[in-house]
């Protein structure tokens, strides 16, 4: 194992292969029509993604996955309007913290640490309350790793005339989706998770339609994604400085991810590593939190193993030292932790992934894997 540069394990930044790196290595002037054609070539590339290009437009911005996430929803949601969000974890509780501070009116559907919305829910919420104008989801929600029944919640959002806005940040790239058999005024991502670029931006593809009606909706001018979008229209460029490099490198990410097959052949890599990674840790006693009908091929959130010697620190730091940055878990009710099924992650990795953990273990003196509920109940019986 490279034990000097540790796989990522991680919902991104994830390991990127060397040829995006590499791609870094040359400079480049933001208004220069080399760098110009770059942009355009990654907006087309995206709209096509989703067969958006009747309907929806492609603006990236500067920052991390939540700038994109905070703009689309300052750009879009009126001051005058009122969103739902939909919660099953942390990122959609974010979404919830982005509306208190754009001081706009909201109310939450949660569902706790991970269970699904679902339609007949979102159903009853738009009924009883005509003032919401928007409805926002997660389509992965990388606290638990659930894939939310995106497809349902759109059909229901779009029958009640609402707006729907998705935050695909870890989503897309691996999982289909397309504007012409789901409706959405908003799918939100970034460079650094499934289409593996590196970290630096973020992109909202947006109904043409909804966003020249945004109008002064934003609060702030550098999340205007109206402004933004209405410059790179006119100019070919950015407003403000773009993360050039970054730029570079998703270009590169993106041909490599046509070659590995598009949406679908990302999709079948990562779905092999997910089940390949459950089947192997359930062999070591492992208990994933979500039965497989809610499994992503994205990340994977297993409960801790109940032993008296585990502790989170110390299986960190040995996972690291076998070459593996694995996450820690988001649950409030259980100790948990997270394997990332994304990025250059192949099939030596996994399995060298399940040697590890059956490694430390090991060396941790715990037989296996079995959590703490399963243990308590053995006891008991
Ligand atoms: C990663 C992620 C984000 C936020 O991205 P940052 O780049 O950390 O700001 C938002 N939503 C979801 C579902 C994510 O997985």
């Amino acid at each position: 194992m490279n034990t000097e540069q540790p796989y990522l394990l991680t919902p991104g930044p994830i390991t990127t292969t060397l040829s995006v790196k590499q791609a870094m290595l040359q400079d480049w002037g933001s208004w220069d029509g080399d760098f110009r054609a770059k942009t355009a070539e990654l907006c087309r590339h995206l709209i096509a993604l989703i067969d958006g290009e009747d309907s929806h437009v492609c603006v990236p911005l500067q920052g991390s996955g939540t700038f994109a996430v905070e703009a689309t929803l300052a750009t879009l949601v009126p001051k005058a309007g009122k969103l739902l969000v939909l919660m099953n974890g942390a990122y959609g509780q974010r979404m919830g913290k982005i509306m208190d501070y754009l001081g706009r009116d909201y109310v939450a559907l949660d569902k706790g640490d991970y269970a699904p919305p679902r339609a007949e829910e979102v159903e009853a919420v738009l009924v009883a309350d005509p003032a919401i104008t928007h409805v926002a989801v997660v389509h992965c929600e990388t606290s638990s790793g659930i894939l939310n029944p995106i497809e349902e919640i759109a059909e229901v959002v779009a029958r009640h005339q609402r707006g729907l806005i998705i935050d695909s940040m870890s989503a897309f790239g691996a999982v289909a989706i397309s504007a012409k058999t789901v409706q959405f005024d908003a799918l939100i991502s970034s460079a650094n998770k499934c289409f593996e670029g590196v970290p630096g931006f973020g992109f909202s593809l947006i109904r043409q339609r909804a966003l020249e009606a945004s109008k002064g909706n934003a609060h702030s001018l550098s999340m205007d994604l109206l402004d933004q979008w209405q410059y790179l229209a006119k100019t070919g460029q950015w407003r403000y400085t773009p993360p050039t490099h970054v730029v570079a490198a998703f270009l590169q990410a993106l041909k490599e991810h046509g070659e590995e097959g598009g949406v679908a052949g990302r999709h079948a890599r990562y779905q092999r590593n997910q089940q390949r990674l459950v089947a192997g840790m359930r062999q070591l006693g492992f208990e994933t939190l979500l039965s497989d009908e809610w499994l992503s091929p994205i990340i994977i959130t297993f409960f801790s193993p109940g032993h008296e010697h585990f502790d989170f620190q110390t299986f960190y730091d040995r996972m690291k030292a076998q070459g593996f940055i694995i996450y820690p878990g988001k649950l409030t009710a259980a100790e948990s932790f997270r394997l990332g099924c994304i990025g250059q992650l192949h099939d030596p990795q996994i399995d060298a992934v399940l040697a590890a953990v059956a490694t430390v273990l090991n060396e941790m003196n715990i037989p296996d894997g079995t959590p703490a509920h399963a243990l308590n109940a053995a006891a008991s019986a």
